[in-house]
C-alpha cells in the first residue's frame, strides 16, 4: 500500500472530528439542523486551519442521502453513501473545487457561472468551492456578483481566503462569513498525540509540543512536520531528534544564557554564544527561540499555572520567572525582537547575537558594576530587586513590584523607600 501523508490520512471527515474550530462548526450544524441555509459562505483564516476540510464536510452534509438512500440534508453525513464517499475521494461531479490563484480571469469565471446554471447531475446541491478567492480579478468579481446574490436554488458557493481584506465589500456583503481561528499549539499537539497513538508510533510529548509550536497555528503544517519527524527519527520521535531536525536549540542553553546575563557573567555569555555558532544553530533562530523563552517567562510570572505543556525546561523557566522582574523580562524580550529585526544589518550574525547579549547586560539594573566587576552573589534571595539593592549600595531602588511578597519587600525596603518613586536606573544610558 502506498504511503499517504498524515495531513491527508487524518483529514477530518465530519464535524465531530474537526479540531479547534468549535464556533464555526456549531454555527454550521445549527444552520443545517434548522434548515436555514445561506447560499454563499466565506471561510477566512490562515493556511492549514481547515477551510477546505470544512467545505468538503459541508458539501457532504448538503448531499448525503444516508445509508438507506432516503436521508435529507443533515449535520451528520453518513460517510457511507455514494455522495459522501465520492466527495471524500474527490470524484463527486457536483462538488467543484477551484483555485482562484490559477483560474482568476473573467473568462474563466463566466464559464464557471454558465455551468452553474445547469441543475446538478446526480445530487441535491451543486457546491462550488473557490479557494484563495481574493486572487480573482476585479472583472471576475464583478461577473460573479449577480449569481452570488441570487444563485439557482440548487447552487451553493463556498469561498475561502487567507486574505479577506482583498475581497471586495460587494462580495463580502453577499456571503455569510466565518473566521477560522489559528490552531493553538496545545490543540495541534493534542491532535498529534492522537494520531501517533492511532499510528502506533512512540513519541515523547515534549517532542510533539515542540513540533506543534513550530507549526505556527496551522494543523496541516503541524502534520507535515510530524511526517518529517517520523522519517527523520526512524521510528521513535524524541525531543532530541526533533530539536536537531528543526535546528532548534536546547532550551537549557538559553536558560543558561539568561542566567548569565542576569548575573552579569559577560565572559561566559559570550563564550556560550560562540559555542552556539559552533554547534551549527543559526543565530537568527537562537534569537527567536530566546524571545520565545522570554515570552514564556513573562506568562509564568503573571499566570503561574498557564503553561501546562510537558516541557522539560519548565522547572528552569519557573526559577528564571521568580528571579527576574516583569520589567526586565519585557525589556529583554524587546531587545531580542530588535536584534532579530537588526540581524540583516548587523556586520554578521554573530555580531548581531552578541550585541543583543551586550545590550541586555548594558541595560541591566543596579546589579551590574561597570568595569566588569561582578557583584558578589548572595546565596539567599532569589529576587533581583533585593539582590540589586543589597549589592549596589547607593543606587536608586527599583520600584517595588506589587507581586513581591510582603516579607521580601519589607526586607528590601531601603531608608528612602518612603520617597516618591523614581525612574528605575535602567534605560538611561
Ligand atoms: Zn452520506
Amino acid at each position: 500500500m502506498s504511503y499517504q501523508v498524515l495531513a491527508r490520512k487524518w483529514r477530518p471527515h465530519d464535524f465531530e472530528s474537526m479540531v479547534g474550530q468549535e464556533h464555526v462548526v456549531a454555527a454550521l450544524k445549527h444552520a443545517l439542523d434548522e434548515n436555514r441555509l445561506h447560499h454563499a459562505y466565506l471561510f477566512t483564516g490562515t493556511r492549514g486551519v481547515g477551510k477546505t476540510t470544512l467545505s468538503r464536510i459541508l458539501a457532504k452534509c448538503l448531499n448525503c442521502v444516508g445509508e438507506d438512500g432516503k436521508g435529507g440534508v443533515t449535520s451528520h453525513p453518513c460517510g457511507k453513501c455514494e455522495a459522501c464517499r465520492a466527495i471524500d475521494e474527490g470524484r463527486f461531479v457536483d462538488y467543484i473545487e477551484i483555485d482562484a490563484a490559477s483560474n482568476r480571469s473573467v473568462e474563466e469565471m463566466t464559464q464557471l457561472l454558465e455551468r452553474a446554471m445547469y441543475a446538478p447531475s446526480n445530487a441535491r446541491y451543486k457546491v462550488y468551492m473557490i479557494d484563495e478567492v481574493h486572487m480573482l480579478t476585479t472583472h471576475a468579481f464583478n461577473a460573479m456578483l449577480k449569481t452570488l446574490e441570487e444563485p439557482p436554488e440548487y447552487v451553493k458557493f463556498i469561498l475561502a481566503t487567507t486574505d479577506p481584506q482583498k475581497v471586495p465589500v460587494t462580495v463580502l456583503s453577499r456571503c455569510l462569513q466565518f473566521n477560522l481561528k489559528n490552531m493553538s499549539p496545545a490543540a495541534v499537539s493534542g491532535h498529534m498525540q492522537h494520531v501517533m497513538q492511532q499510528e502506533g508510533i512512540p513519541a515523547e510529548p515534549a517532542a510533539l509540543d515542540l513540533l506543534a509550536r513550530a507549526a505556527r497555528g496551522s494543523m496541516r503544517d503541524g502534520l507535515s512536520l510530524l511526517d518529517q519527524a517520523i522519517a527523520f527519527c526512524a521510528g521513535d520521535v524524541t525531543l532530541e531528534k526533533v530539536r536537531a531536525m528543526l535546528g532548534v536549540m536546547d532550551s537549557d542553553v538559553l536558560c543558561d544564557l539568561t542566567e548569565m546575563v542576569l548575573e552579569g557573567r559577560a565572559k561566559e555569555a559570550l563564550e556560550t554564544a560562540r559555542q552556539i555558532g559552533l554547534d551549527g544553530v543559526s543565530y537568527g533562530q537562537a534569537v527567536r527561540d530566546w524571545a520565545s523563552l522570554m515570552h514564556r517567562i513573562a506568562i509564568l510570572q503573571r499566570v503561574p499555572d498557564a503553561l501546562t505543556d510537558s516541557d522539560s525546561a519548565l522547572a528552569r523557566i519557573r526559577t528564571l520567572a521568580s528571579s527576574m522582574t516583569p520589567e526586565e523580562v519585557q525589556l529583554d524580550y524587546q531587545i531580542l525582537l530588535q536584534a532579530r529585526a537588526d540581524m540583516a544589518q548587523a556586520p554578521d550574525e554573530y555580531a548581531g547575537f552578541t550585541m543583543a547579549i551586550l545590550r541586555m547586560l548594558a541595560f541591566k539594573p543596579a546589579g551590574f558594576a561597570p568595569g566588569g566587576k561582578v557583584p558578589e552573589k548572595k546565596p539567599e534571595p532569589a529576587r533581583r530587586t533585593t539582590k540589586a539593592n543589597d549589592a549596589a549600595g547607593a543606587m536608586p531602588p527599583e520600584i517595588p513590584h506589587d507581586d513581591v511578597p510582603p516579607e521580601i519587600a519589607a526586607e528590601a525596603a531601603p531608608p528612602w523607600a518612603d520617597l516618591p518613586p523614581q525612574e528605575p536606573g535602567r534605560g538611561e544610558h
